[in-house]
């Protein structure tokens, strides 16, 4: 636990990080909070919310990381985002990730510590100008390593799947419910104070909600006037390949021109997953319509297969694509919504939600119970420093 993060009335409450079910009885004061969404995000502000003593009632269409939080990397760098107004984020975060790890198990979470290699591949030409380093022996094809750009200190992976459900499942046990349903609109008091969020067309009555709707959150602009949230789109798979916790960010020359940055993320149990290519299309209502297309699939495999031949024989488990969410000028929205008392947004946290669940949950559940973020700087992420609309 981290004590200089801690919120000032934790003699009352436990911080965001502490064992849940430890936490007082949940008093008759306590807000009634409903979160809309159960990806990385949402499961993250349910979970520091059960840790304060607040069980949320979780509303996701399709279960838990149904979507982008369910097919990501799980890829996480607490030096990343040096210089820019998310480095705070990324690095108490990173340091979150450690102490979950361990208090949710890493093997559930599939979390483990990892070295990152950058490297440069290409089916003709001359690579040796780019090799610094000698290339690791798993990587057998046209590549050459180039540089250590993330060491065992700064940077680690989870599996997205098993790190969203965990979190949700032990806020479950903490008390929060999961409730399987579409959110279709809030239920809002003449003076736009939140009295309700309506689930497949019931009322359900709370005092606070907390919008964690990924790339979907253009959606809640029927119902409020938000941000505007775009979604870039992205194929990966999932191959059944032993590989060393050696994550390699390959710069990769398709033969005639252009290329891709090709992603390698080993995981643990013998799988690897892949990624790079970019895809466009237009976001489905379900997440469970979201699939890469056959192009996209047969190019992940062909460039897999220029950097390693344990690659090219490997099998396939899964095959995806997702949303990533996006603002305009790059960095996330949290925090209230201007004019909906009560209303929450945490979202657009494009390539990075893995990485700054844990923060975001922490710095949500502050804002709901606490009136403010007190573990990091919110203002970078207030909702209301961009114009916002309604469809
Ligand atoms: C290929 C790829 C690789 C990535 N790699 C990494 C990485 O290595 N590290 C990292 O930190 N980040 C990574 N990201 C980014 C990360 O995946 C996202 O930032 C993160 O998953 C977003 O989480 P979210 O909870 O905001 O949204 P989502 O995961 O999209 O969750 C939103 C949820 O809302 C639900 N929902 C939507 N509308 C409704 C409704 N009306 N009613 C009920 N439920 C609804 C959906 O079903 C969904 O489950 C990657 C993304 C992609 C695409």
């Amino acid at each position: 636990m981290i004590a200089a993060e801690r919120s000032p009335d934790d003699r009352r409450r436990p911080s965001p990080h502490s064992r849940p079910g430890r936490g007082p009885p949940v008093t008759l004061s306590a807000p009634r909070v409903v979160v809309c969404g159960a990806g990385v995000i949402g499961a993250a502000v349910a979970w520091a919310l059960a840790r304060h003593g607040v069980p949320a009632v979780i509303v996701d269409r399709g279960g838990p990381a149904a979507a982008a939080s369910g097919s990501a990397s799980g890829f996480l760098a607490a030096d990343w985002n040096a210089g820019n107004p998310l480095d705070a984020m990324s690095r108490a975060s990173f340091a979150l990730h450690r102490e979950l790890a361990d208090e949710l198990g890493a093997e559930r979470i599939g979390y483990r510590p990892l070295e990152v290699i950058s490297a440069a591949t290409a089916e003709e030409g001359d690579l040796e100008r780019y090799r610094r380093l000698p290339t690791p022996d798993w990587l057998d094809g046209r590549v050459v390593a180039h540089e250590v750009i993330g060491t065992t200190a700064t940077a680690a992976q989870v599996d997205p799947r098993r790190f969203t459900t965990a979190l949700v499942d032990d806020a479950v046990a903490a008390g929060a419910r999961f409730v399987s349903g579409v959110v279709d609109g809030l239920d809002l008091a003449p003076d736009g104070t939140v009295r309700g969020v309506r689930i497949d067309g019931a009322v359900e009555p709370c005092d606070v909600v907390v919008l964690a709707l990924g790339p979907w959150t253009d959606r809640a602009q029927r119902w409020l006037a938000l941000p505007q949230v775009f979604g870039t789109r992205m194929a990966s798979m999932l191959l059944a390949a032993d590989a060393p916790a050696q994550a390699v960010f390959s710069e990769y020359a398709a033969p005639g021109g252009g290329g891709m940055q090709f992603r390698i993320y080993p995981r643990p149990g013998g799988t690897v997953y892949i990624t790079g290519r970019q895809e466009h299309g237009t976001l489905p209502d379900d997440p469970a319509a979201i699939a890469p297309s056959e192009d996209s699939i047969a190019e992940l495999r062909r460039v897999a297969a220029v950097h390693s031949s344990r690659l090219a024989a490997a099998g396939e488990l899964a095959r995806s694509a997702c949303h990533r969410p996006l603002t305009v000028d790059g960095l996330p929205l949290i925090g209230p919504v201007p004019g909906a008392s009560g209303a929450f947004l945490a979202t657009a946290h494009a390539s990075w939600g893995l990485l700054h669940a844990p923060a975001t949950g922490r710095m949500v559940a502050e804002m709901v119970l606490d009136g403010g973020s007190t573990s990091l700087d919110a203002a970078p992420f207030a909702v209301g420093r961009l114009p916002a609309g309604r469809r």
